[in-house]
């Protein structure tokens, strides 16, 4: 419970700072994913950036560097997205005539629904996704996370061939808690050890390919691939129907596209499918029905990572680049920007 709650609280510290510009961004990242040319980004031939990321050191004290190290594997993320939902109901009851059920056509004949009578109900709507969220990478092979969300959803009636189950209201408010699982498939990281593997079979004194493996390995792979599981529970803020309530939990699963803009900001784009089941009851009834929902889901966030290495603030120093002042390493550039980026470029 504890766990729950710091994720709450940090969740709502995250919404309250990155609310304002999120929304309006969101937009305009995609535009940007979508428009900014994928610029073979070289690495800067000093090599200053690479060799420093890994051995200096990003504070003074111990503790420090350990804190920071750890603060920069932690991004937090907003996303929202849309969704559609396609919901099941093998409807059965003791007593049929109690729920609201109306037949398809008003002067059917024997359109009753008898008493132990399977009858299957569906229907389709749509719902607005809203994500905040945290995740952390370990070791650049897992992520783990977690967040909160809030969807706002249409629900239709459910149908079936001769009749009409009727909700007292057609727009739900739903929030929901959850934990997530992503595994990489394909990064940077995956994309050397796979061009390695494919130059293997080149002769050593094969010139030009040996020297095509070199300009594609020291290229800026942005992407990454990762694919998440997702477990959590509903709260109903506003539902439906009275009837409903959702106390099991759900879980889903989605393939997560990141482009990375800078080391500390990235947009992705995620399709998910997530699996849930409802409880509809009466309160004069014992029995209960179950709704089973299926929500296919595409989001569109913005990460940011946390940045684990101080921004130089000493007068004079215009070095953009990440550099070393009393072997501390320090960040030249806003996290906005790229940090080993070289004249002409990113300006
Ligand atoms: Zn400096």
């Amino acid at each position: 419970m504890k766990k729950v709650l710091s994720i709450l609280s940090l969740d709502n510290f995250c919404f309250s700072i990155l609310k304002s510009w999120c929304f309006n961004g969101l937009l305009l990242m995609f535009i940007m994913v979508i428009s900014v040319p994928l610029k073979a980004q070289e690495e800067d031939i000093f090599g200053i950036d690479t060799k420093a990321r890994s051995k200096t050191r990003r504070s003074d004290s111990g503790l420090g560097n350990v804190t920071r190290g750890i603060i920069s594997k932690i991004s937090l993320e907003l996303s929202g997205g849309y969704g559609q939902h396609y919901n099941n109901m093998d409807f059965i009851s003791s007593d049929p005539s109690v729920y609201p059920i109306s037949p398809v056509l008003e002067d059917a004949s024997s359109t009753d629904i008898n008493s132990g009578e399977v009858v299957s109900f569906d229907s389709k709507s749509s719902v607005i996704p809203l994500n905040a969220g945290v995740r952390i990478d370990l070791f650049g092979i897992l992520s783990v996370g977690g967040g909160y969300g809030r969807e706002f959803g249409n629900m239709a009636m459910l149908e079936s061939d001769q009749h009409h189950f009727n909700f007292s209201n057609d727009k739900y408010v739903f929030d929901k808690l959850y934990g997530t699982v992503g595994l990489v498939l394909y990064d940077a990281r995956r994309r050397r050890a796979y061009l390695n593997w494919k130059y293997k079979k080149y002769s050593s004194v094969n010139t030009y390919k040996q020297a095509e493996q070199k300009i594609r390995m020291r290229q800026n792979y942005p992407w990454r691939f990762t694919l998440e599981g997702e477990f959590g529970n509903i709260t109903v803020q506003e539902s439906y129907d009275a009837a409903l309530t959702a106390t099991e939990p759900y879980y889903g699963i989605g393939l997560r596209i990141e482009r990375e803009l800078s080391e500390y900001t990235k947009v992705f784009i995620k399709p998910n499918v997530e699996f849930r089941k409802f409880n509809y009851q009466l309160p004069t009834m014992e029995e209960s029905q179950i709704i089973d929902q299926n929500l296919y889901t595409v989001n569109i966030g913005l990460s940011l990572r946390l940045p684990g290495t101080k921004r130089c603030k000493i007068g004079g120093c215009g070095v953009k680049m990440k550099h070393l002042h009393d072997g501390i390493e320090y960040r030249g550039s806003s996290i906005w920007n790229m940090q080993n980026r070289k004249i002409g470029q990113w300006y």
